[in-house]
């Protein structure tokens, strides 16, 4: 096999996914294994690159054709230098991962956040494969996002751009606080825990409800209530979808992107959740920004991370 190859690293708290990507962002082959996260840095790192290069002997590929190494990864990061200062889930301070997988490892290695990273993936390969200018949301536990302005993501001033969830659009009334500490982030109503605070909330009110027979209400249940009919749970859906679709409008008068994808998993939901983000985005953002702008799924689900951090290394 000929022509260059990228490796981007997925690293988890329990495992860590390493993949092989072609030119095209096509994701070639995988390697997982256990992360070790109790065992410390130096171990996962070691781990980081016994992987990468098991999963390059098992490939038709040679250790020459590898262009580069990414790595997606969750906390506060020094971009430039490829060091994670604090991670709260590794409880790590101040690991140098690009300098020591670089020596492990003799190939460039570039690091950058898990949402910026997903949205770069989507951006080269998925939902947003031809396009250059893509905003990605991803809807979890949490709101996470990215944007990719030609081809590239965008870092602002101290790599905080893209933090979607934290766009402050409830307004003050309705606004709880949100974990940043600030009210009224997007996340606070858009988010799996959101919906499903909502839902509870609801229930606690009193409010009639099917919501009120389940035990533990997930997102998945308010959705699938609302699919039927609900009309809380549609309440309950259109209120996390109006406060998407104000935040895209706000958005696009500022970056005008050409397309919006939403991933995560909340965005499984589908349509009952897709066509009110669209019609609140059409509804309040001027004709001209909104024309041939389109808002849609992303498609590569838990490959995006692996696939946008192979893609850091595409010059
Ligand atoms: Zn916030």
């Amino acid at each position: 096999m000929s022509g260059k190859v990228y490796v981007g690293v997925d690293l988890g708290g329990t495992a860590i996914k390493v993949g092989l990507c072609d030119e095209s962002g096509k994701l070639l082959q995988t390697y997982e294994g256990p992360t070790g996260a109790e065992l410390g840095s130096d171990e996962v790192m070691e781990r980081i690159a016994q992987y990468i290069r098991l999963l390059v002997e098992e490939s038709p590929f040679k250790w020459e054709d590898v262009a580069g190494i990414g790595a997606g990864l969750a906390g506060f990061l020094d971009i430039p230098e490829g060091i994670v200062r604090f991670s709260p889930n590794l409880k790590w301070h101040d690991v140098p991962v690009k300098k020591i997988l670089e020596q492990k490892l003799d190939k460039p290695v570039t690091i950058d956040n898990d949402a910026n990273v997903a949205a770069l993936g989507e951006a080269w390969s998925g939902a947003g494969a031809g396009i250059s200018n893509v905003v990605c949301y991803t809807l979890g536990t949490g709101v996470g996002g990215g944007i990719i302005i030609g081809g590239k993501i965008y870092q602002g001033f101290a790599g905080m751009a893209g933090e979607l969830g934290h766009m402050s659009v409830v307004p003050d009334l309705e606004a709880i606080q949100c974990g940043c500490g600030q009210m009224g982030c997007l996340e606070t109503v858009s988010s799996a825990t959101g919906i499903v605070r909502m839902a509870r909330d609801a229930v606690q009110r009193g409010d009639k409800t099917s919501l009120a027979m389940i035990q533990n209400i997930t997102a998945k249940d308010v959705f699938d209530a609302a699919k039927v009919g609900d009309e809380v749970a549609l309440r309950i859906v259109n209120r996390a979808a109006y406060y998407i679709g104000r935040s895209m409008a706000a958005i696009a008068v500022v970056l005008n992107p050409q397309r919006f994808i939403v991933g995560g998993g909340v965005s499984k939901a589908g349509e009952i959740l897709f066509q009110p983000i669209r019609e609140i985005f059409r509804k309040y953002t001027p004709l001209q920004v909104q024309e041939n702008v389109d808002i849609v799924p992303a498609t590569l689900g838990n490959d995006a991370g692996i696939v946008g951090a192979a893609g850091l290394n595409l010059r």
